[in-house]
């Protein structure tokens, strides 16, 4: 029997373990169930000849003895030396949210499709993984190097109780892991090679509280938050809109330098919806706004920063009495993977030989685990590629194609033929 075969014949297998996933309602936040599916995966793979790992991320965000951040790492090993290739999945999903017409964690099957929370992000993805190399694994009793699997917590904010913790303490170490696959649901004919970067950020302007009849004994704090916002719209946004990368980033829209101002607030907190009361005369003494710049792979987080901060320092010079503070919220450096890279190489012939066509190459406008395997792992050959459309993700009745999941599945095995059949 051919790998390809061998992977067609598991095709019930594969729905059954993708719908077995799903029935985990895997939660974040706050992070529920991370044992039992990890607990699930970790029996599995176990059965089928892999060394297993559970890790709990202790004392990262919103790790607790309630809601433990569990991690599984499996590693099967050849019977020479070689090359580690590593498929890394989270196994968290977003909240359900309004909409559905389909039990979220029912893993109904209608047609090809089948629906669910985390169907296409990415529990599609991580089972189509673990049959590629469960069926690799049965084909070839002898290879070179590794496989391994690894299901990971909180991608979905921010990967800290999952791959970063894992690649702090080594687990993604160019020394053990040589070529990593993240099956997130890019298309099975694509290949994502990175993201963009990200910059959170508050800023609060200062002011000074006085009755609402008389302003001018005070200084209201939201003339100067609407001095900030107009120099975004006349400095900054335009400024931002002439960079362009050359990262492949889908939707083209943000091929651009982006920001969207996240909140804003100034003046008395906002009574409770049913308090009725009419707001006191106050000038506002305090306005406050929460930025989301996105950021290309062209530009550093030093200008990022620096180009906020000197358009709030001119601020000071040219307005009586400006103040303001900066909190920094969070730092997301882009990660881009070469086109020549091994792993990319690899994938893209898989995809022409199994599926006939010629891969595009994409990245995300968002970013996704890559870049803790990138920084913290510093292992830079490392790619997205899975089953599922994006724009699907964190929608309701979210779904995942068996036929792509299928031919992802082929498309892994055929890399892992290229990667781990010879020295
Ligand atoms: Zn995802």
């Amino acid at each position: 029997m051919s790998l390809i075969n061998r992977i067609e014949t598991k095709k019930d297998d594969l729905i059954a373990l993708t719908q077995a996933l799903i029935r985990i309602p895997t939660l974040n936040p706050p992070g529920k169930n991370y044992h039992e599916i990890c607990t699930l995966l970790d029996k599995r793979l176990k059965t089928h000849g892999f060394e297993t790992q559970m890790i709990r991320a202790h004392g990262t965000p919103g790790d607790s003895d309630t809601y433990p951040r569990w991690n599984l790492v499996a590693r099967r090993m050849g019977s020479h030396d070689g090359d580690c290739v590593h498929f890394n999945s989270h196994h968290d999903v977003v909240e359900v949210g309004q909409g559905w017409t389909r039990d979220p964690f029912g893993a109904e099957i209608e047609d090809d499709k089948i629906y669910g929370r985390g169907a296409c992000d990415m529990k599609g993805g991580l089972a189509s993984s673990i049959i590629a190399a469960e069926a690799f694994a049965e084909e070839f009793h002898s290879f070179y190097g590794a496989i391994e699997i690894s299901a990971t917590a909180d991608e979905e904010s921010g990967g800290y109780g999952g791959v970063a913790y894992l690649a702090e303490k080594g687990y993604f170490s160019p020394d053990r892991v040589q070529h990593v696959i993240i099956p997130e649901p890019l298309n099975k004919d694509r290949i994502c090679l990175g993201h963009r970067g990200g910059w959170w950020a508050e800023i609060e302007t200062k002011g000074e509280i006085a009755h609402g009849s008389m302003p001018f004994l005070g200084d209201c704090a939201v003339r100067h938050m609407g001095a900030v916002l107009n120099k975004f719209e006349t400095d900054l946004f335009p400024a931002m809109a002439a960079r362009y990368t050359e990262m492949p980033v889908v939707p083209k829209g943000a091929r651009n330098s982006t920001m969207n101002i996240n909140s804003v607030h100034g003046g008395q907190a906002e009574q409770p919806i049913n308090y009725d009361g009419l707001p006191a005369h106050c000038v506002a003494d305090s306005c406050r706004i929460v930025l989301d710049r996105r950021f290309l792979v062209e530009e550093n987080i030093e200008d990022v920063r620096g180009e906020i901060v000197n358009l709030l320092e001119n601020l000071k010079t040219s307005r009586d009495n400006f103040e303001y503070e900066m909190r920094e919220l969070n730092v997301v450096l882009p990660s881009m993977t070469d086109r020549s890279a091994p792993v990319v190489e690899t994938v893209h012939a898989a995809i022409e030989s199994i599926l006939g066509v010629e891969p595009t190459y994409v990245a995300s406008p968002g970013s996704y685990d890559q870049k803790h395997i990138d920084r913290i792992g510093k292992l830079h050959n490392c790619i997205a590629y899975g089953p599922g459309e994006l724009e699907l993700a964190h929608k309701p009745d979210e779904w995942v194609g068996i036929t792509d999941m299928l031919d992802s599945a082929k498309v892994m095995g055929n890399a892992l033929e290229t990667l781990l059949l010879k020295s």
